[in-house]
């Protein structure tokens, strides 16, 4: 069917949205494919919905090829299941929350390895049944803390969920390399310039997990790159073989802060802004800093907050929870941005009390840094715990510092810093929910087997934005074909007769023979025709104008710009 711009539901606007800071947010509003309703929080119009489920079919494709099954699970949630496994809790503030009139509480689901566990608890039983891969392309609630540059981190978005099911660790590792291959093929499909770096496993629990950043200057996370080999990581994730983490020794504290009662967020504040020479607020994360607490009478100090360079600082609202009647110290800034070693990987609470680790920032959400009391009870160390090796507190850890200019651990070139956006995360969670549900299979000797699973994300919505951040131009959005919400975009521009029909008559034959049209057949002028053509960002436009008195018709390569004359009754031949 042709897309008329007369009819269409479509505004564009010349002006660039006053909220928006990167270019595919100033772009998708401008060219009408997005409209904001509240913070992270936005609309798809036709154009916009278009580009969306075209990404939604290559993942689904993608998926498929892989053996995975489709289900869709309710996005809103019972509070149970997230009790089992502590999530309840430990999402924090993320989790949009709300009560029905009964009483009962639910959740607007942000990720759902839980209920996925849950349903094929329902369903299989028997060793026989596995292995298993379901996923779902379904809305996704997260009340981010900045939600920003449009759907780029929405508070509701779509996510491509899906969890792999198997009988022993094999299986998890195959379905974790399949699924890993199918976001290969998905984005580079969609024509990104992305990496993949190891990853902390975040608030899933679990050990292997990589992320797929899409290398983007707007983006929040940082990575290293190789000036040379294709060779990628994460800048906590490097792990070249480390000397061991410089002990920091308890110096004295720089200043001290005796707090009789709960210290909220504004003494806290006080006490650093009084105490350094930076300038705190209330909203502001800690950076560089290491507070300490350290109970009325007490000898022992407890790490109670550390900021480190990068963009993992800690969070000051979360402290505030944390905060116990206390004395609070404040050491030099200098003992830790010498050391910036963060935490990597997934700790139980409790493994982390038996290899010695004081406090962290948050136990089960590991991802801050660790205060770590080396095995002489002395040695203080600030360590990178890389994922999946034991833990040891005695200096073992393998740690990195990792340096921009540093040679590439892989001998090729130096590292570089780079900007990233996460598009895909694929993680090795374990039994970690099968634990907590008792997922298990009977299995062929009688006995129960637990099942290991694994989860694997795509910011299906994200990836309009990413897709439109690393293609644009100053005249707007640049879509490969494969997302396009048309092929061709036929300009009608000029006011006779024939121009019309010709215009017409084309975009029809384009149609039949199965290309997506969008035909602006508005009254308006060339020039506001051309400027919304290159807005809209169509692949290819095929200019039906005052050319046609000599026979030809004009295709113009979007990307490249390249305009060609093609002779009219070649038109459809040539774009097709
Ligand atoms: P981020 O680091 O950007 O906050 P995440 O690590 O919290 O993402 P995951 O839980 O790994 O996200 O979810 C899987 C995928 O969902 C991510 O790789 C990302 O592409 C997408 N995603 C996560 N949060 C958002 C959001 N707020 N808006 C849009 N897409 C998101
Ligand atoms: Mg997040
Ligand atoms: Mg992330
Ligand atoms: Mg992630």
């Amino acid at each position: 069917m042709i897309t008329r711009m007369s009819t269409l539901f479509l505004r564009t606007l010349r002006e660039d949205p006053a909220d928006a800071e990167v270019p595919s947010h100033k772009l998708l509003v401008r060219a009408g494919y997005v409209r904001r309703i509240a913070p992270g929080i936005y609309s798809w119009l036709p154009l916009g919905l278009r580009v969306l489920r075209k990404i939604e079919e290559v993942v689904r494709q993608e998926m498929d090829a892989i053996g995975g099954q489709e289900i869709h699970l309710p996005a809103l949630l019972p509070k149970e299941p997230y009790d089992a496994t502590n999530r309840w809790t430990e999402y924090g503030p993320t989790m949009f929350r709300l009560k029905d009139r009964k009483g009962a509480e639910y959740a607007l689901g942000p990720t759902h390895e839980e209920l996925f566990a849950l349903t094929v608890k329902g369903e299989y039983s028997s060793y026989k049944d596995y292995p298993v891969v379901l996923y779902q392309i379904q809305t996704k609630y997260r009340d981010e803390e900045r939600p920003r540059a449009g759907i780029l981190r929405g508070r509701e978005f779509v996510m491509k969920d899906s969890y792999s099911f198997d009988l022993d660790d094999e299986g998890l590792t195959s379905a974790y390399q399949l699924h890993r291959d199918a976001y290969t093929r998905i984005f580079d499909r969609l024509g990104l310039n992305y990496v993949i770096v190891s990853a902390t496993s975040g608030a899933m629990g679990g050990s292997a997990s990589e992320e797929f950043l899409a290398e983007c200057e707007t983006g929040e996370d940082t990575f290293v790159r190789s000036t040379e080999s294709g060779f990628a990581a994460n800048v906590e994730a490097v792990v070249t073989p480390a000397p061991p983490a410089e002990p920091i020794e308890g110096k004295p504290a720089a200043a001290v802060h005796h707090t009789p009662n709960t210290p909220t967020i504004e003494t806290l504040v006080d006490f650093l802004n009084a105490n350094t020479d930076r300038k705190f607020t209330a909203a502001d994360t800690l950076k560089n800093v290491l507070v300490k607490t350290r109970q009325p009478g007490a000898e022992e100090w407890e790490l109670l907050a550390v900021g480190v360079p990068g963009d993992r600082e800690v969070d000051m609202k979360r402290l505030e929870a944390s905060l116990e009647p206390a004395e609070v110290a404040l050491l030099e800034e200098s003992d830790f941005t010498a050391n910036p070693f963060l935490v990597k990987g997934y700790i139980g609470p409790k493994a982390l009390q038996d290899n010695g680790v004081r406090y962290l920032v948050d136990p089960r959400v590991v991802t801050g840094t660790a205060w770590v009391t080396g095995a002489d009870k002395t040695d203080h160390h600030v360590l990178d715990l890389v994922c999946g090796r034991d833990f040891t507190p005695d200096g073992t850890i393998e740690a990195a510092e990792v340096r921009e200019g540093d040679p590439s651990p892989d001998g090729k070139g130096t590292l570089v810093a780079a900007r990233g956006i996460e598009i895909g995360h694929i993680f090795q969670l374990g039994r970690k929910y099968a634990d907590a549900f008792g997922l298990d299979a009977l299995g062929q000797d009688g006995k129960p087997k637990r099942i290991t699973m694994g989860s694997y994300g795509v910011g299906v919505s994200r990836l309009v934005a990413v897709i439109a951040e690393q293609s644009h131009d100053e005249q707007g959005l640049v879509w490969p074909r494969e997302v396009a919400p048309a092929d061709v975009h036929v300009v009608i521009a000029g006011k006779d007769e024939s121009i019309w029909e010709r215009g017409e008559a084309i975009a029809a034959e384009l149609d039949a023979a199965g290309v997506q049209v969008i035909l602006d057949d508005r009254t308006v002028s060339p020039g506001v025709k051309f400027a919304d053509s290159e807005l809209l960002g169509v692949p290819t436009i095929l200019v039906v104008g005052k050319g046609l008195t000599r026979g030809v018709v004009e295709v113009r390569d979007r990307r490249s710009g390249d305009r060609a004359e093609v002779e009219v009754d070649n038109a459809v031949a040539h774009v097709v």
